[in-house]
């Protein structure tokens, strides 16, 4: 079979879509219905997720018609991208939370105004505008693959669904990404996470412009309540399925009690704007990869922000830009 294909328990398979960037790969998740299948998460819209997806209907005997329904976790466009072309071919309805909904037309929906808001806050935070000229025009480059936009049915944490051979409950799963929903099954104890909790990498957080300003503090607090669930299997959106759920959410946490511990220190030495700070812990190279370099951005920002709110930390105006410093 396809080296992208893995066979799960209950007859689910892992289709590893290709991405362009680090993270290499996007899971999605093929569950057999008694009718057809749902597709968790189609991929991001580029020409070799769209290949590997004829590729994959192909080897499991699949055709798009047979692709009942397409279940998205969370917006981001390496999850949702691919959504509205796979809606195209197969007729399929797209089931997300409203939430995630209206972020995805806030950002590639006609006339928005997201870079210009994004522009506005990384400046205000010490970016130089022809480094913001690089992340702009990288956004710019997403709106391709992410379109067409499909048309979407909502979903809502809190509701029971039924995929597969079970019902299985969606909980609401917000600061990686607000609006983003886990799936649990407690028969089988599987937890179908998203980006929430992700096995090796640290999952995004970031500041974004229109969005609540402390999603620290949101993901911290979900990490606590998915924590209180009896996980046997956990299913990512990105590298394996794992099986030490609590062990890997207490990792998480850590990671950023250690980060926000070292921002507090290096703040006291010298008192500094976000993207200052952004490249003393990431690296002046990520100038190189705006992609990249706006995910540690806005990563930074959302470090700030919750040392902010702690009283751990305070922000002045100096010039046009914001400096942070210590008491
Ligand atoms: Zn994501």
């Amino acid at each position: 079979m396809n080296t992208n294909i893995s066979t799960l328990a209950h007859g689910w398979l892992q289709v590893k879509v290709p991405l362009p960037f680090s993270l290499k790969w996007v899971n999605s998740y093929i569950i057999p219905e008694r009718e057809g299948v749902t597709v968790i998460d189609p991929g991001l819209g580029t020409p070799e997720a769209k290949e590997l997806w004829t590729d994959v209907l192909a080897e499991t005997g699949l055709d798009w018609g047979d692709i009942k329904r397409i279940m998205i976790t969370h917006q981001h466009p390496d999850h949702y991208g691919l959504a509205g072309y796979m809606q195209e071919r197969s007729g399929a309805p797209v089931c997300i939370t409203e939430r995630s909904h209206a972020y995805a037309m806030r950002l590639w929906g006609e006339g928005s105004g997201f870079p210009k808001a994004l522009r506005e806050l990384y400046i205000h935070h010490g970016m130089p505008g022809e480094i913001m000229d690089r992340i702009e025009r990288n956004l710019d480059g997403f709106i391709e693959l992410v379109s067409p936009q499909p048309q979407v049915e909502y979903i809502a944490a809190g509701q029971r669904l039924v995929l597969g051979d079970w019902e299985w409950e969606l909980i609401d799963a917000p600061g990686h990404a607000y609006g983003a929903v886990c799936f649990y099954q407690p028969d089988i104890r599987w937890m179908v996470c998203g980006d929430q909790v992700l096995p090796h990498i640290t999952p995004n957080i970031s500041v974004v412009p229109g969005e609540e300003k402390d999603p620290l503090e949101a993901f911290l607090g979900s990490l606590e309540q998915l924590k209180s669930y009896d996980v046997a299997l956990a299913l990512p959106g990105h590298r394996d399925p794992f099986t030490d759920f609590q062990g890997r959410i207490d990792e998480l946490i850590s990671h950023h009690v250690r980060r926000l511990d070292r921002m507090a220190e290096l703040l006291k030495h010298e008192s500094c704007t976000a993207f200052a700070l952004c490249e003393t812990l990431f690296g002046v190279r990520l100038r190189d990869n705006p992609h990249n370099l706006r995910f540690a951005m806005s990563e930074t920002l959302a470090h700030l922000y919750y040392l902010e709110r702690e009283g751990r930390i305070r922000s002045r105006e100096v010039g046009a830009a914001l400096v942070y410093e210590t008491f």
